[in-house]
């Protein structure tokens, strides 16, 4: 049967048709820029590439254009042959505590966290509506970059501000790339041989985050009440001292929300090293002796190791640390970074197996802490529970 994955943003359309339960791709595609009279559309399929620039308005057109090209290429012979949508959907809140089949009153509760996602549970919203009106009889399943964290405890998901903080206005931690370290944490499971593990999963792309999952269960990660929380990432900047806001409000003599800005925006890699958000670049800076550059990895991989030593101590032991994700996956540089501060938890990298690409143990048969690469794929574990969910 076929599903689709869908993630949509305030101005894109990214999708990907999954045959299942094969898993396989079938097709990928995206769509920029709507809203716009240049907007692009691309697909692949078969190792080939077709893209056009054309008007795309709204969203709805969006996915019209979509399913028309899927079947003028042959894709698909009608749309009938989609079973199953699944969308993405950034913030959950503690409304959602597992994927869902949409309704009118979900897709309310969506838009309405929105007040907490202001960037993109909106948009996640208009890419449902499309979907549904174009096929209103096929399962649409919300799936959401924070159920799956959903099982951390008070101890780990409360802040210490003021209780009603909580309880009024749900300022908590409720972490995100939910998708991503559940695929990531169930493989290595299977790996493993076993669900009676502790692991730590760190995908560290753009957006970076850490989880603790014990027994197959998150138990603490590093994002927070919003993706800025935790280490140094691409852009962003991770935690940092609260009253830096306002000192640097005044410093800089500009709004709270341009700090917020440069939090997110100019902060992480680009900002330490002043040269680029890319962690290719960076390497290549490194080895032209830019120390800059040196400094954002050694700042983000000193953090790192914080969270794994402060989860290792939390879950009382760890079997495994699995790296994922465009950097985890690619970057040889940052794993051997951290791995070699992590010597006094018997972490041993087996250096050779590091430079391999795709899924690998790439620890020594002495390491007391496996070390594995799991290519993550979140549209696969999106599709599983589309399939999951459909009667
Ligand atoms: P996001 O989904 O958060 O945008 P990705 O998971 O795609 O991020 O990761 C993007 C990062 O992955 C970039 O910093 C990029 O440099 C890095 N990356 C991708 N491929 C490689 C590679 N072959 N070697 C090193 N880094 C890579």
């Amino acid at each position: 049967m076929k599903i689709m994955a869908v993630n949509a943003g305030s101005s894109s359309i990214k999708f990907q048709l999954l045959d299942m339960p094969s898993e396989k791709q079938i097709t990928t595609g995206i769509v920029e820029r709507i809203g716009s009279d240049n907007a692009s559309f691309t697909i692949k399929f078969d190792g080939q590439k077709y893209q056009k620039t054309t008007s795309i308005l709204n969203h709805g057109v969006g996915v019209s254009i979509i399913l028309e090209a899927l079947i003028e290429h042959g894709v698909l012979s009608s749309i009938n042959e989609i079973e199953g949508v699944g969308h993405r959907v950034v913030q959950g809140g503690e409304v959602f505590k597992s994927s869902v089949v949409i309704n009118d009153q979900v897709l309310q509760q969506i838009i309405d966290l929105g007040d907490m996602a202001p960037l993109h549970n909106p948009a996640n919203a208009t890419g449902i509506k499309a979907f549904r009106e174009i096929l209103p009889n096929v399962i649409q399943v919300a799936v959401f970059d924070t159920t799956f964290h959903q099982t951390m405890k008070e101890d780990a998901f409360l802040y210490g501000t003021p209780y009603e903080w909580y309880t009024k206005y749900g300022i908590r931690k409720y972490g995100f790339h939910g998708t991503s370290h559940q695929f990531v944490s169930e493989r290595a499971n299977e790996l493993l041989g076993s669900n009676d593990t502790k692991l730590i999963v760190c995908h560290i792309g753009n957006g970076a985050s850490l989880s603790a999952v014990k027994n197959g269960q998150c138990v603490d990660t590093s994002m927070g009440f919003t993706p800025l929380e935790g280490f140094p990432m691409g852009t962003r900047s991770g935690s940092i001292d609260p009253a830096i806001t306002s000192y640097m409000e005044k410093k800089l003599n500009v709004s709270s929300d341009r700090i917020t800005d440069i939090l997110n925006k100019e902060s992480g890699y680009l900002g330490i090293s002043g040269i680029s958000n890319d962690s290719r670049d960076l390497e290549n800076a490194i080895l032209e002796g830019n120390e800059r550059a040196r400094l954002a990895l050694d700042v983000q991989a000193k953090q790192i190791v914080d969270y794994i030593g402060s989860y290792y101590v939390y879950m009382g032991g760890l079997d495994a640390i699995c790296f994922t994700a465009g950097i985890g996956e690619n970057s040889a540089i940052l794993r051997k970074m951290i791995a070699d501060r992590l010597g006094v938890l018997g972490v041993e990298l087996d250096e050779r197996m590091n430079q391999l690409r795709g899924e690998n143990l790439i620890s020594t048969a002495n390491s007391k802490v496996k070390v594995y690469v799991i290519p993550t794929d979140e549209e696969v574990m999106i599709a599983r529970e589309v399939m999951s969910l459909q009667k």
